[in-house]
């Protein structure tokens, strides 16, 4: 189902308490089966040719270079070579990802995802965008098999910035181009399910909904005071009931989602 957005904004311009919806990807939108983890060792591997094994290395909610960098400066290499490198680690992951994607049995959509995304476009008080660390080719094969790109006409991506606290600027910056209107900060949620989603949100003052279906356990992700956090996004009037919930109306942070 395609949500007509121009239609949207020639309607819907001046309208007040809508939603620019900020959507992360794996873990919050699918289970990802490690299928990015392979297929990024897999081309680091033949790039700088020697085995790089990324096993244990903590990815939850890091940008795509970012998690190239750390894996590779540890490794000793230097930035420059890191820099100078990563176009075409990037060219080879994309095509192992889409390899892995095709193989990995657990490589599914979480519950609700598709019914929430369903309710959100069929409204004309929200806007859906995506806010997620992996490059945008990545990010649009993740989301091809379950046919979601559709949802989602612009994002801000590891392609972006390799620090994700930089990309809602980018998102916001994006969501006023393409959908021709400003979008006051209160009206900004991002959904995700990981530290730096809650951070990513809190460094720029916007709101964020967790659901904790990654590798975070709940309770660190309660410890940073998320404005609501779920068990999943299952619960669709309930998520929309968060999504909506005005600042001045919400409970203390936290306390009464968690
Ligand atoms: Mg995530």
């Amino acid at each position: 189902m395609h949500y007509n957005f121009t239609s949207h904004c020639k309607h819907n311009s001046k309208l007040m308490n809508s939603r620019l919806i900020l959507f992360d990807i794996d873990e919050t939108m699918i289970y990802s089966d490690g299928v990015g983890r392979r297929a990024m060792e897999a081309a680091l591997n033949r790039v700088f040719e020697r085995k790089i094994d990324a096993t244990g290395h903590p990815m939850s909610g890091k940008t795509d270079p970012q998690i190239c960098h750390e894996i590779l400066l540890a490794l000793g290499y230097s930035k420059e070579e890191v820099d100078s490198k990563l176009p075409d680690a990037f060219n080879i992951y994309i095509e192992l990802l889409e390899a892995e994607i095709c193989k990995a049995n657990g490589f599914r959509l979480h519950n609700g995802v598709k019914e929430l995304l369903q309710e959100l476009s069929a409204r004309t008080d929200c806007h859906l965008g995506l806010l997620t660390g992996n490059i945008e080719k990545g990010a649009r094969l993740k989301l091809t098999p379950f046919e979601l790109n559709s949802y989602f006409v612009f994002g801000a991506f590891g392609c972006d910035s390799a620090d994700r606290l930089h990309l809602p600027q980018f998102a916001h910056r994006r969501a006023e181009e393409v959908f021709g209107r400003k979008f006051e900060k209160d009206e900004l949620v991002i959904i995700g399910d990981a530290v730096n989603d809650i951070l990513c949100a809190q460094g720029y003052g916007i709101r964020c909904i967790i659901t904790a279906t990654g590798r975070t356990p709940k309770e660190t992700l309660a410890e940073l005071n998320p404005d609501y956090l779920f068990d999943s996004l299952e619960n669709t009037g309930e998520i929309i009931d968060a999504i909506f919930a005005s600042r001045s109306q919400e409970p203390k942070i936290g306390a009464k989602q968690i």
